[in-house]
């Protein structure tokens, strides 16, 4: 049993990520995401997935890249 990092729940399904050599607990994928995950420069959303970085700034898809840097941004195939 273990307390989410995030919400403070004490749920028997807990589970553990390992980030950047920190151990956070997290009682579901909702609370990792909210923890964890990148958010989109452009329009704020969190990247879930690959995403795209340019310069150190992440970016949900290639467009909000664009939008924001004014490049050419390819999304990884
Ligand atoms: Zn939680
Ligand atoms: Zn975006």
């Amino acid at each position: 049993m273990a307390v989410c990092e995030v919400c403070g729940n004490d749920y028997d399904m807990s589970f553990e990520v390992i980030a950047a050599g920190t151990t956070h607990t997290f009682d579901s994928f909702e609370c990792a995401i909210h923890r964890l995950a990148p958010v989109c420069e452009h329009c704020g959303c969190k990247v879930i997935g690959h995403g795209t970085q340019v310069g150190g700034q992440f970016y949900c898809c290639a467009h909000c890249a664009r939008e924001a840097e004014g490049v050419e941004v390819q999304d990884r195939v």
